[in-house]
């Protein structure tokens, strides 16, 4: 694969500069670039999606951040937090930005949320997909959560029904005579050829809205929120995508909807780290806990929970309380919650406990033993394979 060019250089700005130059730029390139001005020109195509990618990342302050202080590295792969697996794809690029080209996402550039295939050469239209991220607890995964979001989205004018067109008022398209379809002979090397392809004047569907329906200025869809009841399942992960089919943005003039994909984020807990089902505490022990034993606090997902330690337990030991951790997406079983024992060594002491200290210094029961001095060194080297 090519080098990645700089965000900054592929936008043609300062490393300065201000979201609205940021988009101004971004906004310059996706009209020079776009697929609609550039049809089967591939230069073009990447050229789009580079500037589509480098705004993607520095329009997040975030992202931006990271960017700036990592480079690619910073921002790339599914740690990222952006797009699932790198590269973003034309569908991406307009359910992100279609708000960037102004006048809603369609404006200029409609229908190309891309045709149904198959046999026909009447286009079935098909809207935008819509993405949207959902932050949660990590008490939240671990009991999986019912969220109500508001989606902002296109969605059939019930005026029109979503045709567009005012009380039924349609007329037969003149181009194609309602077939929707132009068919052209062209003479090629390989003899005379029929293609067919979509008709211009009606964009395929055979008829022309003689009066347009007033609510929806005859385009079927209208701009509403719309209250989404997410029931999230427990277990889920930063990074993971949930498809809503047909929950995204309504298409023109009728036709199918796009879907909703829920991109899952994770709020970070402020004790405890997760690893994938696992969940991990550091626990710091006083001395005297580590030498003589005792019971410590250990906070858990919901509350915490009381663990014993032995008497002359060692830093560098980890406790495993089973299914104590989250649980697995797919309903199989729970994974554990790992207390990783670190001790820790008073930095300053009264005169009185440096004398207990002074006194145990020589004494035989404080120098390691061979056992002690071969697991930590196992450790250590179990940390470099
Ligand atoms: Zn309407
Ligand atoms: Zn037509």
């Amino acid at each position: 694969m090519a080098e990645k060019r700089d965000y900054y250089e592929v936008l043609g700005v300062s490393k300065t500069a201000s979201a609205d130059e940021l988009k101004k730029a971004y906004r310059k390139l996706a009209i020079k670039y776009h697929p609609d001005k550039n049809p089967g020109d591939k230069e073009a195509e990447e050229k789009f999606k580079e500037a589509a990618e480098a705004y993607e990342v520095l329009s997040d302050p975030e992202k931006r951040q990271r960017y700036d202080q990592f480079g690619h590295a910073g921002v790339g792969g599914a740690a990222g937090g952006g797009f699932s697996g790198g590269g973003m794809s034309m569908e991406d690029i307009f359910s992100h930005f279609g708000d960037i080209f102004g006048g809603g996402g369609f404006g200029g550039f409609g229908g190309f949320g891309g045709f149904g295939g198959g046999g026909s050469s009447r286009r079935t239209r098909r809207g935008s997909d819509l993405r949207i991220r959902v932050k949660l607890t990590l008490k939240e995964v671990a009991t999986g959560v019912e969220k109500k979001i508001k989606v902002r989205k296109y969605v059939a004018c019930k005026h029109c029904n979503g045709t567009g067109a005012e009380g039924n008022n349609y007329s037969t398209c003149t181009t194609c005579n309602g077939s929707g379809v132009v068919t052209r002979i062209q003479n090629t090397m390989l003899g005379r050829m029929q293609t067919q392809s979509a008709c211009p004047t009606c964009g395929g569907e055979g008829k022309i809205i003689s009066k347009k329906c007033p609510h929806c200025g005859g385009e079927g869809i209208v701009t509403e929120e719309e209250v989404i009841t997410l029931n999230i399942p427990a277990g889920v992960m930063e990074g993971m995508q949930i498809p809503l089919r047909g929950k995204g943005n309504a298409a023109r003039h009728g036709g199918v909807n796009g879907d909703l994909y829920v991109l899952i984020e994770e709020e970070e807990h402020p004790e405890l780290m997760r690893d994938e089902n696992d969940l991990i505490y550091n626990a710091l022990l006083t001395l005297p806990v580590a030498v003589n034993g005792g019971t410590i606090d250990i906070p858990t997902v919901d509350g915490k929970a009381k663990v014993k330690i032995e008497a002359g337990t060692q830093p560098g030991k980890v406790l495993r309380l089973k299914g104590k951790g989250l649980p697995r997406v797919n309903g199989y079983g729970t994974g554990d919650l790992l207390v990783n024992i670190g001790v820790y060594i008073p930095e300053k002491l009264t005169k009185d406990e440096r004398k207990i200290f002074e006194k145990l210094q020589d004494s035989e029961s404080m120098k390691p033993s061979d056992s002690a001095k071969k697991s930590f060194f196992e450790r250590f080297k179990s940390m470099f394979e």
